[in-house]
């Protein structure tokens, strides 16, 4: 494992959250509004959600970076992919699991999964297309890691779909 493989893989990790955030802010608050708001307005009784869609944005250009870098003998373009596959893997124990309790395969705890499950409560108190806020996931705006526990609590909404 080469030094640029693992900046490759680190890069492309971190940059993940910046387009995860840019992808939900920009469009799936915006033009594709329609795949995400079943996930914000969230039907009982359902496994899977249209929103579940946006998992594919992401997973078609891991998937061909891995392939095309390794067919290709391209270490940087496959680490790339497998930066990406790790976020996707994060965002899924994070959001899916540990967040919203889709499916009970383990539970996290801490002060990090505590500041990230607070701030994405804050981003499902809004139910529309309009005014949301905390986009991001894994990097939650610093005020989520300065306030007290106590002054977390009071923000904390009554219920998060
Ligand atoms: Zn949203
Ligand atoms: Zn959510």
């Amino acid at each position: 494992m080469s030094v640029t493989w693992l900046v490759s893989f680190f890069t492309s990790f971190c940059l993940m959250e910046w387009a995860a955030w840019a992808l939900h802010k920009y469009v799936m608050h915006g033009p594709l509004w329609s795949l995400h708001e079943d996930h914000h307005v969230i039907k009982k009784n359902s496994v899977y959600q249209k929103n579940d869609y946006f998992a594919i944005f992401f997973a078609v250009p891991s998937f061909l970076a891995i392939l095309f870098g390794n067919l290709g003998f391209i270490p940087w373009l496959e680490a790339a992919g497998y930066g990406v596959m790790l976020y996707g893997a994060v965002y899924f124990a994070v959001h899916e699991v540990a967040i919203h309790r889709r499916w009970n395969i383990f539970n996290l705890k801490g002060k990090y999964i505590e500041s990230l499950r607070l701030a994405h409560q804050h981003h499902h108190q809004v139910r529309s297309k309009e005014g949301a806020k905390n986009f991001g996931m894994l990097l939650p705006p610093l005020i989520y890691f300065t306030k007290s526990k106590k002054e977390l609590k009071k923000m904390r909404p009554s219920k998060v779909s």
